[in-house]
């Protein structure tokens, strides 16, 4: 089978021949419908060799979705031809996290070598990829594929922590969301979708601003110096109740340090290595910060519900598996309008 795969460090991801997977034993082998690419994935290979962490060749893909295509030994639950969407942060199963479905906190995924497809584990990014338990397939039913399988990454990460910030964040409190790429569009969407918030995206590209508005934010504003002023301005000084930075540079974050209201949260999403002081003198009262991860199965179960109901939806650059390492480089550059979605 064809997959895409970074084989060298600092190298291209590069489209080769593999040898198609046979399921082990309670493992299921789907036939892959849909990847989505994530900022992560160029994260993960912008890593110098001595903090690379996923081993080589990696086949990339951590947003997948599927059509059952083999059963291992042993796996009852879902029949070939049942179509899936997966689960990405695969953990345990039996931790106290785990069991209450949030993997993506699985306290012993590190200690037995367990890594999510494509991030560590062979990925999406092929014609077949291997799922090691059901309980990490969520079925689809009559939802398209490529619509949706960037739900279970741009569209779950968003949602967890938007969920996990409805008690900072009130009806008429405003929510800013920093960053308008592949989770960002989303994430406007949940907000408008599960809160009474007004929200307000920022990013440095006009074409991502106007997507935002085309979503449903209130206000959008450019990420600049003057961004955190006219944020005070809009919520009558308050400032805001949640702050998403979906950027994570220092840049943004101290952004948010500077926008984030009394009582507020700041929930920092992005990967982009700012950090942020956090204390009595260096936040608002009351103010608390959050680095959170992924997010729970039952979430992910809550935000494709959410897609079946139309609430939310993702904008989609469909690519074949051969234009993948094209992807890479246009989601590198940020020129991608949404998600860009690999159709194997
Ligand atoms: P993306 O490239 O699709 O979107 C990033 C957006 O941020 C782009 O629209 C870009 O124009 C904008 N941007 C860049 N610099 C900015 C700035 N200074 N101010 C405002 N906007 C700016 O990326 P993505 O796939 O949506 O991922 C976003 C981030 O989230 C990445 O850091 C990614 O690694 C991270 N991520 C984290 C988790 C998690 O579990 N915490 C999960 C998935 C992705
Ligand atoms: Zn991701
Ligand atoms: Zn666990």
């Amino acid at each position: 089978m064809r997959a895409v795969q970074y084989r060298t460090i600092g190298g291209e991801p590069e489209v080769v021949e593999v040898p198609t997977p046979e399921p082990g034993p309670g493992q299921v082998r789907l036939r892959v419908t849909a990847a989505g690419l994530c900022h992560s994935d160029s994260f993960v290979m912008g890593l110098p060799a001595d903090q690379y962490t996923y081993g080589l060749p990696l086949t990339l893909g951590h947003e997948g979705a599927g059509v059952v295509d083999a059963l291992g030994d042993g796996v009852t639950g879902v029949s070939v031809g049942d179509a899936v969407a997966v689960y990405g942060p695969w953990g345990c199963g039996q931790c106290h996290a785990c069991a209450r479905g949030a993997e993506n906190y699985c306290t012993r995924a590190a200690e037995l070598g367990i890594q999510p497809p494509g991030l560590g584990s062979p990925g999406a990014l092929a014609e077949y990829m291997l799922v090691d338990d059901v309980r990490h397939l969520v079925p689809l039913g009559d939802l398209d594929p490529v619509a949706t399988v960037s739900l279970t990454d741009a569209g779950l990460t968003p949602y967890h922590a938007i969920v996990s910030s409805l008690g900072a964040l009130p009806p008429g409190g405003t929510a800013v969301v920093i960053g308008a790429g592949g989770l960002g569009h989303v994430a406007i969407q949940l907000l408008r979708a599960i809160s009474g918030a007004t929200v307000i995206a920022l990013d440095i590209s006009d074409e991502k601003l106007q997507l935002a508005k085309e979503l449903g934010a209130h206000h959008v504003l450019r990420s600049d110096d003057d961004a955190a002023a006219r944020i005070r301005e809009l919520t009558g000084g308050v400032g805001a109740a949640a702050v998403f930075d979906i950027v994570g540079a220092q840049a943004t974050i101290d952004l948010a340090r500077s926008v984030v209201a009394i009582g507020g949260v700041v929930q920092i999403v992005g990967i982009g290595g700012g950090t942020l002081p956090t204390g009595f003198f260096s936040t608002p009262m009351g103010a608390a910060v959050r680095a959170p991860y992924w997010g729970t199965r039952t979430e992910l179960m809550e935000v494709l519900d959410l897609a079946r109901a139309g609430a939310v939806h993702v904008e989609v650059e469909r690519f074949t598996l051969d234009q993948a390492p094209e992807a890479y480089r246009r989601l590198h550059a940020g020129t991608i309008r949404g998600r860009a979605v690999v159709v194997p």
